[in-house]
């Protein structure tokens, strides 16, 4: 049989048959050419097995080469079953071959539509528009996104966000709901849209967020970040007058920033060194910040009266403590930071107001003790920034603190902050100044602001027993008391009368009738504010009430509340 089968020539296993032997070249003998019954192009078109098929076809019934033409369809049909499977095996390896060669997507942010077919999208750090695959429904397409882009740039998949990216700290919220951050870590300054991940996020300044990796979008609060706690605060309306019982801290703030910065050419023509800011010193709650912010306000009124010019103000407040808490090297990159911005600001046209406050707790003397490896480089580091500021050039730098004696001096001398100017605790006439302030005439009074402000004030000061506040024991033995007029403050006075406002309102509220300030309620409200008073100290350490007095501890070995301190402190407060 394999002898038949070979003669019919196993070399034929392609499913074209050979071409059937020329026209014009007939054979002479055997049976009739297929040729004979198919064209030429008929026969080209017929596949190996249906040929077999033919010549069976011719051959008569019972011709004894039958069984061979049988056996060498089987194998023929074998044969193309193979090919075939060959075939697509093949076609699969072109396709895949052809998918390894052809070049890699490009992966971008997605930024927002276009129109309605295109996409701004940002593919490493360059913006295209891309046409968008019509499969891909573009409000599909969340803002910040990941893209695949093909060679021509057309956006043919969308991908979930960044996992990873750059972390950066929220300098400011713009109104539109973008975010400033500032230079950080490598960075510029930059303003950056927020994904579809936090349309509805609160953010704040000072949060830490991640980017997509073309720093264009704000993907992921990753958290408060443990940088310095500083704020921007915004500057209300503070007009001099609004502050009361520190006329000498205001005339001299007034004539060392704002004399220099109304008669520029005057003081140029005198070579007069003009300061770069001021040093606030005097206890808590007396009105520093208040009069830094006073500072900022009432500049920029003089200077758009003066110039018509309107320069708005940028008052960062940053507290000295939370410099501190940082790793090395880290507080003083804040503190350059900090710089870098207020002269950013300035030359945006700004007026820019550096306002540190306890500021000894940073520009301290580089005395050793806990944090001396870092003031001893912060200290002469903030030298440095103070000596590159320009005077007049619109950033101003004011220190609080209520111990300037331990403020290192080589911040303090001249070209630096070399004003220091003292504010005092109120006394009674500066207190009561204050209680006028606060009792605002168009408050619902039940008498005359003045004759108010005088009934409680007097009291504030009276020298009676049950004013006895602190019990002071000298190095000589002496004893004393103070009074709780010696440690009267702005802040006390304002919460005496929001105290004794809600007094007020109470009485309002339970009698249902219209209802009047009166002095009870402010009598009533001082005494209240003494005992549960949140802005002294909770224990009787001597030392954190020296903090608030102006006695040299030096000739004090006692200090401390002539009646039991508020219940919730009595615990811990004795010692
Ligand atoms: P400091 O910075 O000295 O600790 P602040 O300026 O923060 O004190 O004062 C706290 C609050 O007390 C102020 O916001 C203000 O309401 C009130 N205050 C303090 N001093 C005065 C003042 N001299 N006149 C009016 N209000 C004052």
């Amino acid at each position: 049989m394999r002898g038949t089968a070979l003669r019919f020539g196993m070399g034929e296993s392609k499913k074209k048959p050979t071409p059937a032997p020329k026209a014009e070249n007939p054979p002479t003998e055997g049976p009739s050419p297929l040729g004979d019954m198919l064209s030429h192009e008929e026969l080209e078109s017929l596949s190996a097995l249906q040929l077999v098929d033919l010549i069976t076809g011719k051959l008569p019934p019972r011709h004894s080469s039958l069984m061979d033409l049988v056996y060498l369809r089987d194998r023929i049909s074998a044969i193309e079953e193979q090919n075939d499977q060959a075939r697509e095996a093949i076609e699969k390896l072109d396709e895949i071959v052809e998918k390894l060669r052809s070049p890699a997507f490009r992966v971008g942010t997605f930024l927002m539509p276009v129109e309605n077919d295109k996409a701004h999208v940002c593919v490493g750090g360059t913006d295209y528009v891309c046409r968008v695959d019509p499969k891909i429904p573009l409000n599909s397409l969340q803002m910040g996104q990941r893209v695949l882009c093909n060679e021509a740039f057309a956006v043919v998949q969308g991908l979930g966000f960044d996992k990873n990216g750059p972390i950066v700290r929220i300098d400011e919220l713009l109104s539109d709901g973008r975010l400033r951050i500032g230079q950080e870590a490598g960075f510029n300054s930059l303003v950056l849209l927020r994904s579809a991940l936090l349309i509805k996020e609160k953010l704040k300044p000072g949060m830490e967020v991640r980017l997509d990796v073309n720093q264009r979008v704000a993907l992921e609060v990753i958290g408060m970040g443990r940088r310095i706690e500083r704020s921007l605060e915004t500057v209300t309306e503070i007009p001099w007058s609004a502050i009361g019982g520190q006329a000498e801290a205001v005339q001299a703030i007034r004539d060392t920033i704002e004399l220099p910065f109304l008669h520029r050419e005057l003081f140029k023509r005198f070579e007069h060194t003009v300061p770069k800011g001021f040093l606030l010193h005097g206890p808590p709650g007396c009105g520093k910040t208040l009069l830094g912010k006073a500072t900022a306000f009432n500049l920029r009124q003089q200077l758009k009266a003066q110039t018509g010019v309107d320069h708005p103000e940028f008052f960062l407040h940053v507290k000295g403590p939370e410099i501190l808490n940082m790793w090395v090297g880290e507080s003083e990159r804040q503190v350059r930071d900090l710089f870098i911005q207020c002269r950013e600001r300035a030359k945006d046209g700004a007026l820019a107001f550096l306002f540190i406050d306890e500021a000894e707790s940073i520009l301290g003397t580089r005395r050793a003790g806990r944090y001396h490896s870092i003031l001893s480089t912060l200290v002469p580091m903030f030298c440095t920034e103070m000596d590159g500021l320009e005077p007049l050039q619109n950033v101003v730098v004011i220190l609080a603190s209520n111990r300037a004696d331990l403020i290192d001096p080589a911040i303090l001398r001249p070209g630096r902050i070399d004003r220091k100017i003292k504010v005092n605790r109120p006394d009674q006439a500066g207190a009561q100044a204050i209680y006028e302030i606060y009792l605002r005439e168009t408050l619902p009074l039940a008498e005359p602001r003045a004759d108010l402000a005088r009934v409680v004030t007097e009291a504030h000061f009276a020298h009676s027993p049950s004013n006895q506040f602190l019990e002071i024991v000298f190095r000589s033995g002496k004893k004393d008391f103070l009074y709780r007029g010696d440690l009267a403050s702005g802040a006390i006075i304002s919460a005496v009368v929001e105290r004794a406002k809600s007094f007020a309102i109470r009485r309002s509220i339970d009698t249902g009738q219209e209802t009047f300030l009166t002095r009870e309620d402010l009598l009533r409200a001082l005494q209240r504010e003494y005992e549960e008073n949140d802005l002294f100290p909770p224990t009787d350490v001597t030392e954190d009430w020296l903090k608030l007095t102006d006695f040299d501890p030096e000739n004090v070995i006692k200090l401390g509340p002539v009646r039991p301190l508020k219940k919730d402190a009595q615990g811990s407060g004795v010692v």
